[in-house]
């Protein structure tokens, strides 16, 4: 074995890490629950076209992150970077446009190679809600206030902010394009290679650049909210009147733009300062051209995503695990009893911990160790008379009761 440390920019889940990271997802699913969203699981690898033509040629995601490969049998796949593309399709390789609005909320691992640092990794995960179907602006509005939800019930809200923009309508996008590749024409010498080639093929996405040089001409750029047409300014007053109503904070940043290329209309952030340079926390909008994209019908979608590691470091203390009860037998005659003891509060759904061997002071250490509650001991007098010594490992406060009356004491 040449390389036994897990691939850069990849992580191994445990303890307290992965109660915090499971606490995300469990929050997520169960918040989406309740506004109708029901769980889909797409394939970890799709067609690469799945991505490549959704995400845009040009994108940093297809251009620099993917992760693609041929098969054995000859087939090009890519590990999902994004799940908005997978959904999409799986709604059209379902048939599940029949049916509108169809509301999905996923969780698992995404993957894109990038320079891994604090909150940025090749494995990372997501959890995100895709309503498909709708293109009300209280759907925009709806997205938004369940992730909000989902953000204040894992306490974390206070220490975002949610950043809001639109990218208009087709229309409007084409009649800022030419202003705005007016203007970074002028501004050529100054603009990164890569943003040079988007200027032609999608000069949207240079608003989006992480080069500082990129970052100072886009800071001086005419802005696409000036060139909405009168649709799009009333699509957005609405949205900004549903956030308001519902009590959902947010502050207009009309420099928002989403780095891929199927987004119109409602832009957002969740940002944070909490995390360093990884400020992004959840991050999503208004898709309305991507189904049709990629070949299936005409049929709008809104949706955000965000990353469960970012999220999982936020929280503000770790999720509470229930503790254990060790179970401590004295001598070699108790031992049979205290496996049928252990047998039978496990049945009962207390966890116990029963050391596989051991002197009783070792056995007492080992459950200070692993945080247990209580300590259950059984010697031959206790053996005898069929009861057990309950210990409070908190305030060491000792009991005998009665095995019968031992789950109902442990439970409550
Ligand atoms: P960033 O600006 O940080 O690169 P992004 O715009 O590429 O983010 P999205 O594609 O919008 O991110 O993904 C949504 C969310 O997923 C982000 O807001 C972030 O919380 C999380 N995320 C994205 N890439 C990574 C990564 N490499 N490692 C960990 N989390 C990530
Ligand atoms: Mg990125």
């Amino acid at each position: 074995m040449s390389q036994l440390r897990p691939a850069r920019g990849t992580h191994d889940l445990l303890g307290e890490e992965l109660l915090r990271h499971r606490h995300v997802a469990a929050t997520g699913r169960e918040i989406a629950r309740r506004y109708g969203y029901g769980e889909i699981a797409t394939p970890i690898f799709e067609f690469t076209e799945v991505f490549q033509r959704t995400l845009g040629e040009t994108s940093d995601i297809v251009t620099k992150e993917m992760y693609t490969f041929e098969d054995r049998g000859g087939d090009r796949l890519t590990l999902r970077p994004e799940n908005t593309a997978s959904v999409v399709r799986a709604v059209i390789s379902g048939g599940l446009a029949q049916e509108l609005p169809q509301k999905f909320f996923y969780y698992g691992p995404m993957f894109r190679y990038e320079r891994p640092q604090k909150g940025r990794l090749r494995q990372f995960h997501q959890i995100g809600v895709e309503l498909i179907g709708s293109s009300e602006p209280m759907a925009d509005v709806e997205v938004i206030a369940l992730g909000a939800h989902i953000l204040e019930a894992l306490g974390v809200l206070p220490q975002t902010v949610l950043e809001l923009n639109t990218l208009g309508d087709r229309e409007s996008r084409q009649a800022y394009r030419e202003v705005l590749v007016r203007y970074l024409e002028d501004h050529k010498d100054r603009l990164s290679r890569d943003s040079l080639a988007r200027l032609e093929r999608n000069p949207m996405r240079i608003l989006d650049s992480k080069d500082e040089g990129d970052r100072a001409v886009v800071a001086e750029a005419p802005l696409l909210h000036d060139y909405l047409n009168q649709a799009s300014r009333d699509f957005f007053a609405r949205v900004q009147e549903g956030l308001a109503q519902l009590g959902v904070a947010f502050q207009l940043s009309p420099r928002l733009v989403r780095g891929l290329d199927y987004y119109t209309h409602t832009a957002f952030e969740f940002t944070t300062t909490a995390l360093g340079a990884q400020g992004a926390v959840m991050a999503g909008g208004r898709y309305d051209g991507l189904m049709r994209e990629m070949g299936g019908p005409d049929v709008p979608g809104v949706g955000w995503a965000a990353g469960v590691e970012r999220l999982a470091m936020l929280l503000p203390e770790a999720p509470a695990q229930p503790r254990p009860v060790a179970i401590v037998p004295i001598g070699p005659e108790a031992e049979a009893e205290a496996w049928r003891l252990a047998d039978k509060l496990r049945r009962a759904g207390i966890a116990v911990d029963l050391a596989f061997k051991g002197k009783p002071g070792q056995r007492m250490k080992r459950a200070d160790r692993i945080g247990a509650r209580f300590a259950v001991s059984i010697g031959s007098d206790e053996l005898a008379r069929g009861v057990v010594k309950l210990r409070d490992l908190d305030s060491g406060a000792e009991e005998e009761l009665s095995q019968e009356a031992l789950p109902a004491r442990l439970a409550g």
